[in-house]
């Protein structure tokens, strides 16, 4: 697990004010029906021991996907 990030938040996951870790994790989804793999960034909970991604998160992880979906169709 990479981390870049730590920040005290309000963790929506547990509802307890702690330390948030911005993890980069290694991702798959099906995108028009193409397994794309691509590193999506997460906030990480230790205390649920569980990932989750507010809208910037989203959107960005949306980017990223499409982006490896891109440079998977420029190998083809
Ligand atoms: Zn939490």
């Amino acid at each position: 697990m990479n981390i870049i990030k730590k920040e005290k938040v309000l963790c929506p996951l547990c509802f307890e004010e702690h330390e948030v870790s911005d993890v980069i994790v290694r991702d798959n989804q099906i995108y028009k029906e193409v397994n794309v793999t691509f590193d999506a960034i997460y906030h990480y909970c230790s205390i649920m021991d569980d990932y989750f991604e507010d809208e910037d998160l989203l959107a960005q992880n949306d980017e990223a996907m499409k982006k490896a979906y891109f440079m998977l169709n420029q190998q083809n």
